[in-house]
């Protein structure tokens, strides 16, 4: 195995603050970060030792960033999966592009899971009007249509209880999508794991995830799962990284209740696992680093009892300046910010993170730090 030593160049395919908090990471290692992106202005891009501004599809100026580089990974899985197979004629791609084939496409994603024998929603494809009698037929009601590329943070989804509402849902959809049964599951969880050049595998603590209005809101761990649902989640998350020959970091979102199911994978470092830069020894930006380098991966123990991490939308700063003084006066607090300067609405600017003697503890207190941020000013 032929490992890329610090000082080697590293590529990033989109210029966010995935990108961004991998850079940090590479960087402190002494590796030097090239991005590509659409972007002029990004949270990766005031930080990257180079910037290339370029679409997508721009052949001849995607393989001159190729050939700069001596490795590329990507911060988020709507890259095209042609430009992932151009730079990967050119220079290693990692996770490869059979792996972003599979992850940006909810068909592709959930017929690769149940074929690999994981229990997943009950789906049917709705690629035209004529597949939502045997949609309905094998899912019924009540359900979710979602379009089956681009949807993020629950964009391109819409839950339905009718015939008529499946219709119209995919009418406004107008592209091929995935019709799933509505899961009443008891925790939404994630499963990080990381997997070197090797196939060794590592794997972080399970976290525990709750959203509001789609979007992330708060990430707390440990998770509260019984020794068996923990034994499985982490099973099927190594044998979906094994499967899709994974090197780098993989999330794989779940539904647990009275089964588990997976519901998700995204190739690359998630928001779920942002709690793991200072709560366990490797955080999974690094170990992105360490797995797509050929290095070993670092340990993924965990440093305090209880990790909880909050997201800040653009929401907090809708009153003003939010009161930072305030959310810090918890010296157990870790402030993260992405270098975003627009606060719009549901736009992630950036995260809080806290240790406490258990993960409740750890989610009331990082809100708590979250709410002092916009309490009105004495
Ligand atoms: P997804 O884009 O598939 O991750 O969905 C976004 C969020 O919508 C999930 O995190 C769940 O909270 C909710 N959701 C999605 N699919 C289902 C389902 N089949 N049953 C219940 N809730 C769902």
């Amino acid at each position: 195995m032929t490992s890329l030593p610090p000082g080697s160049w590293i590529g990033v395919l989109g210029s966010g603050q995935l990108g961004r908090m991998m850079a940090f990471a590479a960087k402190r290692m002494g590796y030097k970060v090239a991005v590509y992106s659409p972007d002029k202005e990004s949270p990766l891009g005031s930080l990257a030792d180079k910037t290339w501004v370029g679409s997508y599809e721009n052949e001849s100026e995607l393989s001159k960033f190729g050939i700069s580089v001596e490795v590329i990974t990507y911060e988020f899985e709507n890259v095209p999966e042609k430009t992932a197979t151009l730079l990967a004629s050119l220079v290693p791609v990692r996770p490869g592009p059979q792996v972003l084939s599979v992850a940006q496409n909810r068909q592709r994603e959930k017929t690769f899971l149940e074929r690999s024998g994981v229990p997943v929603t009950r789906f049917h494809a709705v690629n035209q009007s004529s597949d939502i009698a045997d949609a309905i037929a094998k899912v019924g009601f009540p359900g979710v249509l979602k379009t089956s590329e681009s949807g993020y943070d629950g964009k391109g989804q819409w839950k339905v209880h009718s015939e008529e509402e499946l219709k119209t849902s995919f009418q406004k959809a107008s592209v091929p999508c995935v019709y799933e049964a509505w899961v009443e599951f008891r925790k939404e969880v994630s499963a990080i794991v990381a997997r070197g050049l090797d196939g060794a595998k590592c794997i972080w603590d399970i976290s525990e995830n709750t959203h509001t209005g789609h979007i992330l809101d708060c990430t707390q761990v440990p998770a509260g799962l019984s020794a068996e649902e923990e034994r499985l989640v982490q099973e099927i998350a190594f044998s979906i990284a094994d499967k899709l020959d994974v090197v780098g970091v993989i999330c794989i979102e779940f539904f647990v209740g009275t089964e588990v199911l997976a519901n998700e994978i995204a190739p690359r470092p998630h928001n779920s696992g942002h709690w793991t830069i200072e709560g366990s020894v490797t955080s999974q930006f690094e170990q992105q680093v360490r797995a797509i380098c050929g290095l070993p991966l670092g340990s993924t123990k965990r440093l305090a009892a209880g990790v909880g991490m909050a997201n800040l939308l653009g929401d907090v700063w809708q009153a003003g300046e939010p009161r930072w003084e305030k959310a810090l006066a918890d010296g157990d607090l870790h402030l993260h910010l992405y270098g975003k300067s627009e606060p719009r609405l549901g736009r992630k600017m950036g995260h809080l993170t806290v240790f406490a003697d258990s993960s409740l503890q750890a989610a009331i207190r990082v809100k708590q730090a979250r709410e002092n941020l916009s309490s009105a000013k004495p």
